[in-house]
């Protein structure tokens, strides 16, 4: 246990983070659920030097908000999962992409913003960035030239690697190269991977984020975004908004985040063999027009995916073949017993959702016109996956057609 940091593999590195030190010489494996929302202390000056070490930027708390041992451990596994500076915890992913967007822009403000992100981002920004007039101007990641779009006033670059919906890999380096020459920093949602399978602040990004909810927590229990910054400048940016905001999490969701990243790898590495399997079989559907899913030599992703990414989720989409339409997708979805529909994902179960047309509209990379169904492949057998997959595409071929007279 006191091997140096850095000699350690990752996995070691993910369960011992945050773990709890003996005391007399023995104690519990997991960190105790502290619920409290006020701390006590044993003389007035205790409590005043707690609180000028904490407005120093220590992470000690004068008060239930700032979190006790429970929220440490958690944000020393998160920082070692993505080798980051210092994490964020906040109360859902959504939360803390705003934490992130309110924390860095000003008004008169401008920022750059993949078409392809998660699309309530867009909801932020008609509801509450151009209010406080900061202005997000979208860019397709793989089409337009970035440098021509930084203006004086740009001030982040937002993006979500691979992308919602259909996971368009991103060209991180190249993207935080051109916004570092003007220097502007670079965030990026990083749910897709759980933090496992990519590694964005090595790559060029400062701030790396997630929906906890998803392959973090992993057990569809917990809704929890975090926030992990890669230098003290851009902690003391987030910090400032973090604590303004008043953002916080329960003692008790934080112990479910923690305990899910104590099983990420194995978790990831099962959702990544089942859902290949899926992905592979879907290719050779001939009611299946195209399969989005980055782990497959066939997908537009593959190169730069297997350049930056050491492995590929649970999620797979796929677009139907043109002679579909709404219909046969909802149709199809409809049949199936073993996905849940839903939105969401990262829990050991699969579900299935058709893609609105909207969403996928405001993607760049999508051409298509089809409509497309997105999995995510969870822990169950891939067999009765599959199986259930077959009788649905069943179902709708053998919907009865219009007859033409
Ligand atoms: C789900 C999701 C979010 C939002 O997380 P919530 O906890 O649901 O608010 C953000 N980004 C991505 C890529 C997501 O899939």
């Amino acid at each position: 246990m006191t091997a140096p940091h850095a000699t350690l593999g990752a996995a070691t590195r993910l369960l011992h983070a945050g773990a709890p030190a003996l005391r007399d010489g023995s104690g519990p494996v997991n960190v105790p659920v502290v619920r409290t929302s006020t701390v006590r202390f044993e003389s007035t000056a205790a409590y005043t030097d707690h609180h000028h070490r904490r407005m120093a930027g220590e992470r000690v708390a004068s008060y239930g908000r700032h979190g006790l041992d429970t929220h440490r451990a958690l944000e020393d596994a998160i920082t070692a999962l993505e080798g980051g500076h210092r994490a964020f915890l906040a109360p859902s992913g959504l939360a803390a992409i705003s934490l992130v967007l309110v924390a860095l822009l000003s008004p008169g403000d401008h920022a750059l913003v993949a078409d392809s992100v998660y699309s309530p981002v867009r909801r932020v920004d008609a509801t509450l960035l151009q209010r406080l007039g900061i202005t997000l101007e979208y860019f397709s990641p793989s089409q337009d030239d970035l440098s021509a779009k930084i203006r004086h006033n740009t001030r982040l670059v937002y993006v979500e690697s691979p992308s919602s919906l259909l996971y368009e890999v991103l060209d991180l380096p190249a993207i935080a190269a051109v916004a570092h020459a003007h220097g502007i920093p670079v965030a990026t949602d990083n749910t897709w991977s759980g933090g496992w399978f990519y590694q964005p602040l090595k790559l060029g990004a400062n701030i790396s984020i997630q929906a906890a909810t998803k392959y973090i927590a992993g057990h569809s229990d917990v809704m929890q975004g975090i926030v992990v910054t890669d230098t003290p400048a851009l902690t003391e940016k987030i910090s400032t908004a973090y604590e303004a905001l008043g953002l916080t999490i329960g003692a008790d969701d934080a112990y479910l985040a923690l305990r899910g990243v104590r099983t990420l790898p194995v978790r990831l590495a099962q959702h990544q063999r089942h859902a290949t399997q899926v992905a592979e079989w879907l290719q050779g559907q001939s009611q299946v027009g195209q399969v989005f899913y980055p782990a497959l030599p066939s997908d537009p992703g593959h190169v730069l995916w297997k350049r930056d990414f050491s492995g590929a989720s649970g999620l797979v989409s796929f677009a139907f073949d043109d002679d579909a339409d709404a219909h046969t997708a909802h149709g199809f979805v409809d049949a199936l017993h073993h996905f849940g529909i839903g939105a969401s994902w990262g829990g050991y179960e699969s579900l299935a959702l058709v893609a609105q047309p909207e969403r996928l509209r405001e993607h760049s990379a999508w051409k298509g016109t089809a409509p497309v169904v997105r999995l995510h492949i969870g822990l169950e057998d891939p067999a009765d996956l599959i199986a259930d997959l077959e009788q649905a595409f069943a179902r709708v071929a053998s919907r009865p057609r219009l007859a033409v007279a």
